[in-house]
């Protein structure tokens, strides 16, 4: 095998045993208030960033989730320093640091940005690769300080050896010690689980959390995934388009999503088309408070996949089971209803699963029905 292989191979091995291994402390930093004041950022014709405002209080953990293309990326790099606004500004505890009156340079913010693709340098031991960053530090010094580093990553022992021999957990480790080390006051991740496979993003994940907390860093984790950014986020800023749509706690996007976008991201949804009869959106399988909207309007009514009810024949709108997809600890079962042309979705619990044809009634929860306009713009998500 060759050695690269075997490095690899043996990395991976001890994986296990060294997520076990006793960690050092996170040295802590001092934590600044992070504020985005009404950024705009324009390549040629393309609208980046489109009047962004967002503000991260010392020590939290903001996750900025939304669609590949939305100006996750550029909204980061702009707060790095590494990219300029071409409106707007930044602030870090209330002192500009990019705008119409001043620019600092990224190395003078104190913020540190770690990217996916862990650019960890291949000719450089792990030790150098993290001490190369805090080069502000006596050469000792800095040995210190990225030993002290690796050590709460739990790969002190490998700081005299090269990039190459990690597994992809353990490089991403190393990036992370690399992120820390020179103590920022607010922390940049730019969808730092991409890489892994599943089963380690999770572990990565949680170890981030910890290490995160530990330094009380301000931090912002960029993702595409809603339910990571549920999981790590203090709180969630959704981007669609340019723009920041929604931002609060998950539970509060989850509860009460602004508009259809939003509700879709964090939540598995049936979209009916409705009528506003009577302050109502009436539908075939019942009425529902319409939210505001005037009579006569058309509407959505999203109804979430645990929210829809398996009766018996006879009550409710009628309906069959169509199909049972079993997806751990639920089922998602396929019905088709009287009065819509699309099937209807419901996730209920494996053992309550009905044989596939069999006559049902069905019915909406109205604790998981949300009602929004039709006419706003947003196509209807396929199932
Ligand atoms: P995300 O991180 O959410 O995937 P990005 O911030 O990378 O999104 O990109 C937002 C938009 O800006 C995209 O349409 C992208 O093509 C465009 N964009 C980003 N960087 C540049 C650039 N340097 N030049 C031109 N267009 C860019």
């Amino acid at each position: 095998m060759l050695d690269f292989l075997k490095g690899r191979k043996r990395a991976a091995n001890a994986d296990n045993r060294r997520n076990k291994a006793p960690r050092g402390k996170a040295a802590v930093t001092f934590a600044a208030r992070l504020t985005v004041d009404d950024v705009s950022r324009i390549y040629d014709r393309t609208v980046a960033l489109d009047r962004v405002s967002l503000d991260v209080a010392p020590g939290e953990i903001l996750c900025l989730l939304g669609p590949s293309g939305c100006g996750k990326t550029t909204l980061l790099r702009i707060a790095a320093g590494v990219e300029r606004p071409s409106s707007g500004r930044v602030l870090l505890d209330g002192q500009e640091v990019a705008g119409p009156e001043r620019f600092v340079p990224p190395e003078k913010r104190g913020v540190g940005l770690m990217f996916q693709d862990f650019a960890l340098f291949p000719h450089l031991t792990l030790l150098d690769n993290i001490a190369y960053g805090l080069r502000s530090l006596t050469r000792s010094e800095a040995k210190v300080e990225a030993h002290a580093a690796l050590e709460r990553v739990g790969l002190a022992r490998y700081a005299g050896d090269y990039p190459h021999i990690l597994s992809g957990g353990e490089q991403q480790r190393v990036a992370l010690a690399r992120a820390i080390a020179p103590r920022p006051s607010v922390l940049l991740m730019d969808e730092p689980f991409s890489g892994l496979d599943a089963r380690l993003r999770e572990s990565m994940r949680e170890e981030t959390l910890a290490i995160l907390h530990e330094t009380r860093a301000t931090s912002i984790v960029v993702t595409h995934d809603a339910e990571e950014a549920m999981r790590m986020g203090d709180r969630v800023a959704l981007m669609h388009k340019g723009r920041v749509v929604q931002t609060g706690k998950a539970l509060d996007l989850y509860r009460a999503p602004k508009d259809i976008l939003t509700a879709r991201t964090f939540s598995d949804l049936n979209e009916v088309p409705a009528r506003i009869e009577k302050g109502e959106a009436v539908t075939p399988l019942g009425r529902f408070r319409a939210n505001g909207l005037a009579d006569g309007a058309q509407a959505i009514v999203c109804v979430r996949q645990r929210g829809v009810r398996l009766l018996k024949a006879g009550e409710g709108t009628p309906g069959r089971v169509l199909d049972a997809r079993f997806l751990g600890d639920v089922a998602l079962v396929e019905l088709a209803v009287q009065g819509l042309d699309a099937p209807l979705f419901a996730k209920v619990r494996e053992s309550d699963v009905p044989p596939q044809g069999t006559e049902i009634g069905v019915a909406a929860d109205s604790g998981a029905v949300l009602v929004f306009p039709a006419d706003n713009g947003a196509a209807p998500a396929s199932q």
